[in-house]
């Protein structure tokens, strides 16, 4: 099932996510929802908390799904290494018409569960490294705009209200 992406300003994109106890058919369910959300959008990425479950999983996909094995669920993750530093234009779901270059380091090793609860480990590079550490912020609570400073936050945040107020976000 295709489920709504919350927008920024949601109280729950504010949230930590929390981890997942245990696979039960309702963590199926909503990695099932995840992945199809995420291929509709289209997007190479997606947290649980933009779709309104705050807990600590993330799907990502760079081939937008034209190579099923490039997909990658990672259930209660964390970092391993991250190391390195690029600069590159981003974009999110939860912000749409909206992007900006993000300093992010250029190399991250992160561990987390598969979809069966099998721990594994996976290492990116370049965009890859730059979508894990774009979805483990969606884990954290903090979302692109909150890793900008000054004008070019400001700038986001105004014409996002702006839309708000008149009912267009
Ligand atoms: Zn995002």
């Amino acid at each position: 099932m295709i489920r709504p992406i919350l927008k920024y300003g949601d109280a729950i994109l504010q949230e930590r996510a929390q981890p997942v106890d245990k696979i039960t058919p309702d963590i199926e369910r909503i990695v099932d929802d995840m992945i199809e959300t995420m291929y509709a959008a289209p997007g190479i990425g997606l947290a649980a908390p933009q779709v309104g479950v705050p807990l600590q999983i993330f799907t990502v996909d760079l081939s937008l799904g034209h190579d099923r094995d490039g997909l990658l669920v990672m259930i209660n993750p964390t970092f391993v290494e991250c190391d390195g530093m690029q600069l590159e234009e981003e974009g999110c779901l939860s912000l749409p018409g909206f992007e900006a270059t993000v300093v992010r380091p250029s190399h991250v090793i992160v561990k987390g569960l598969d979809r069966n609860g099998v721990e594994y480990t996976r290492e990116g590079t370049g965009l890859l490294a730059r979508a894990f550490q774009h979805e483990m912020d969606h884990l954290e609570g903090t979302m692109f705009v909150d890793r900008l400073r000054g004008i070019k936050r400001d700038l986001i945040v105004r014409k996002i209200r702006k839309l708000a107020r008149s009912g267009k976000w």
